[in-house]
C-alpha cells in the first residue's frame, strides 16, 4: 500500500453519540473555506491550524475502540471544519479503516468540485449533509460561499442513492421563513436515499471563539428558536412524510 495520506486534525473525540449510528469515534478535520454565522467552531477554519496526523495513525487511533464501535453498530465520523477541504486525507482514512472492517460516516456542507470529492463521496458509507439553507439566494450571506457546490454534491449524492442523514439549523430571521421551510421541504420530499432528517435550533455557544478569533459575531442579538416553534415544524416535516 501507498504511504498514508497526512492531513490536519482540530481534536478527536471518542465516544460520539449524535454523528451517525451507534457510537462513534468523531475525527474533527481542521480547515473550513465556509464563513457560517452560526458556526460554533471558528477555531477550526485556519487550513494550517490544528495538528498533522497522517491516515494510518488516525485509523490506528479509532482501532483501540473497535470493540464499542461494533457491539454499537458505530464507526468512525469525519467532521470539521470541513473534510471534503482534504479530500485526498479523507480518502486514505476511508480507504484505510474498509480495510480494517470499519465504516466512515462524512459530515459535510457538501463543500468541493465534485472532480476532488466524487470519490469520497462515493466510498463513505453514510452521508451527514448540512443544509445550510434551501434559498440559493441566501447561501453566500449565511456561509460565505455561493450555493452551486452543495447542490452539485446533494444531486450528485441522489443520483448515486447514498445513504444520507440531512440537518439543518434554524436561525430566527435566517431560516426561519415560511419561504425557507417550504422549500426546504420540497429538497428533502425529494431524497429517496434520505434515512434520517434533523432540525438544529441556533444556539451562541461558539460566540466567544470568534472573538478569541479576532472575528465579528454578528448573531450577539439573535434569539435561540422558540421550543414551541421547534416542536410544531418537526411535527409538520413528520406529518408530511420527512424521517426525523
Ligand atoms: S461548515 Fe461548519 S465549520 Fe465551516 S463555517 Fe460552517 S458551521 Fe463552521
Amino acid at each position: 500500500m501507498k504511504a498514508p495520506v497526512s492531513g490536519r486534525i482540530h481534536s478527536i473525540e471518542t465516544c460520539g453519540m449524535v454523528d451517525g449510528p451507534g457510537l462513534r469515534f468523531i475525527a474533527f478535520l481542521q480547515g473550513c473555506p465556509l464563513r457560517c454565522l452560526y458556526c460554533h467552531n471558528p477555531d477550526s477554519w485556519k487550513r494550517g491550524g490544528g495538528r498533522e496526523m497522517d491516515a494510518q495513525e488516525l485509523v490506528d487511533e479509532a482501532w483501540k475502540y473497535r470493540s464499542w464501535m461494533q457491539a454499537s453498530g458505530g464507526g468512525i465520523t469525519l467532521s470539521g471544519g470541513e473534510p471534503l477541504f482534504q479530500p485526498d486525507f479523507v480518502l486514505d482514512i476511508i480507504r484505510r479503516a474498509h480495510k480494517k472492517g470499519m465504516t466512515v460516516a462524512l459530515d459535510t456542507s457538501g463543500f468541493g468540485r465534485l472532480q476532488d470529492t466524487q470519490a469520497c463521496l462515493d466510498e463513505a458509507d453514510l452521508i451527514l449533509l448540512d443544509i445550510k439553507t434551501p434559498l440559493e439566494n441566501e447561501h453566500k450571506n449565511l456561509t460565505g460561499i455561493r450555493a452551486d457546490q452543495p447542490r452539485a454534491t446533494l444531486e450528485y449524492l441522489k443520483n448515486i442513492n447514498k445513504p444520507l442523514w440531512v440537518r439543518h439549523v434554524v436561525v430566527p430571521g435566517l431560516t426561519d421563513s415560511r419561504e425557507s421551510l417550504d422549500a426546504l421541504k420540497a429538497i428533502l420530499l425529494n431524497i429517496p436515499s434520505m434515512e434520517k432528517f434533523e432540525f438544529l435550533p441556533f444556539h451562541k455557544m461558539g460566540e466567544e471563539k470568534w472573538a478569541e478569533e479576532g472575528v465579528d459575531y454578528s448573531l450577539t442579538d439573535t434569539p435561540q428558536p422558540d421550543k414551541s416553534f421547534m416542536d410544531g415544524i418537526r411535527e409538520e416535516f413528520a406529518k408530511a412524510g420527512i424521517p426525523l
